[in-house]
């Protein structure tokens, strides 16, 4: 029997390089293309099912590659049924969650791009457990294969894409970037580029490469402060890229991908929500290609803050207004099954609170 660690995960490699490695493998153009399809329009889940390769190919596929499917470890439901919280579990027994959200027949799966986080915004639940690694692509695939199966039993299909789950996304950029490169591939799953958004807690040089590289994603920044001393108290990667030099990245964003950039608000009572911040918000993004999304906050065990009372919503969202900045109330759904970003893996597995320096 074959080393399962020696044998490459299917799911890791975008098209272009899956196909060198067939190639160097004894596979024609016509069979690599059937691996491809296999792999992603059938939804195989076990190598032998690939349709229509050659049995010494097959033999070669066997011997050499494996699929990376991941195992439910926990999962949990909403009260209302449309959100479905997933704990799966990677090879080496990390933890990572998956969210299923389906709304008005629109499905959305949230998305982990690590196991934990390094960034140790105060509020919340993956950075208060610190960074345990890097997903690889296959990692950040296999969910969404892992959900589009469970779709597919209903009837229902993929839509939204969001790279908000565990982790930040531009920390791990080359595993992040090939996996929406396999996501979108039109052979494969061929999910719309505007329908994938990443968001980033404002990882400056990662904006930036975005922006060159012409990536496929919408872009969406976390702020939660408009000014470097407020956001630095609940963002410590504030104080390596400072508001200057991250707003200076999001402008070059808009310019050269003429896209408009969601920003993110997480409303917490007394702390960020006052009229005062509302202005200096509104201030910050005068002017610019912009929305904001204000999320309440969803409590966590490791921070004594609360959400805004709704009346606080309403007025924050009124000064946004009275700037010209677009705004809309995001409800973080599924509350009480802690579907709030890694509240389900710091409740199933109870973790000793724990924060590690932002990441170089
Ligand atoms: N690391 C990326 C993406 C994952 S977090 C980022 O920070 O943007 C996705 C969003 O959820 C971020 O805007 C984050 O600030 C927000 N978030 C995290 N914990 C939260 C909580 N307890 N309540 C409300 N929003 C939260
Ligand atoms: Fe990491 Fe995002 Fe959580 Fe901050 S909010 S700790 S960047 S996952």
């Amino acid at each position: 029997m074959s080393d399962a660690t020696a044998l490459l995960n299917l799911y890791d490699l975008p098209r272009p390089a899956l196909d060198a490695r067939l190639g160097d493998w004894g596979f024609s153009p016509q069979y690599r293309e059937r691996v491809w399809t296999g792999l992603y329009r059938d939804g195989v889940t076990a190598l032998g099912d690939v349709a229509g390769l050659r049995p010494d190919l097959q033999a070669v596929l066997q011997e050499r590659a494996q699929l990376g499917a991941l195992a439910t470890h926990h999962e949990s439901f909403s009260s209302d049924g449309l959100t479905h919280k997933l704990l799966l579990r990677l090879h080496d027994g990390q933890t990572i969650e998956t969210v299923l959200m389906r709304f008005k027949g629109r499905a959305t799966v949230c998305v982990s791009t690590q196991a934990g986080c390094a960034m140790g915004c105060v509020f919340c639940a993956t950075g208060q457990m610190g960074l345990s690694r890097h997903l690889t692509p296959g990692e950040v695939v296999g969910q969404v294969l892992h959900v589009t199966r469970l779709l597919r039993e209903r009837g229902e299909a993929l839509r939204n894409i969001v790279l908000m789950g565990m982790g930040e996304p531009l920390h791990n950029y080359e595993h992040t970037m090939a996996a929406v490169d396999i996501l979108v591939d039109p052979k494969g799953l061929a999910l719309a580029p505007r329908f994938i958004t990443l968001s980033t807690v404002g990882v400056v040089p990662g904006i930036i490469r975005l922006a060159d590289e012409a990536r496929p994603v919408q872009l969406a920044v976390s702020l939660h402060g408009a000014t470097d001393a407020e956001r630095a108290a609940l963002v410590p990667a504030g104080r390596r890229w400072p508001l200057n030099e991250l707003m200076d990245a999001c402008r070059y964003y808009v310019a050269k991908r003429r896209r408009r950039i969601f920003f993110e608000w997480t409303l917490i009572s007394g702390r960020n929500d006052t009229a005062e911040h509302a202005h200096h918000l509104g201030a910050l993004l005068h002017g610019m290609d912009a929305h904001v999304n204000v999320i309440p906050l969803n409590p966590t065990v490791g921070y004594d803050g609360g959400p805004s009372v709704p009346d606080a919503v309403r007025a924050f969202q009124g000064v946004l207004t009275s700037h010209g900045v677009p705004s809309t109330v995001r409800q973080r759904r599924g509350i009480d099954i802690d579907a709030g970003c890694g509240q389900l893996k710091a409740t199933v597995e109870r973790k000793p609170r724990r924060t590690l320096p932002v990441a170089s």
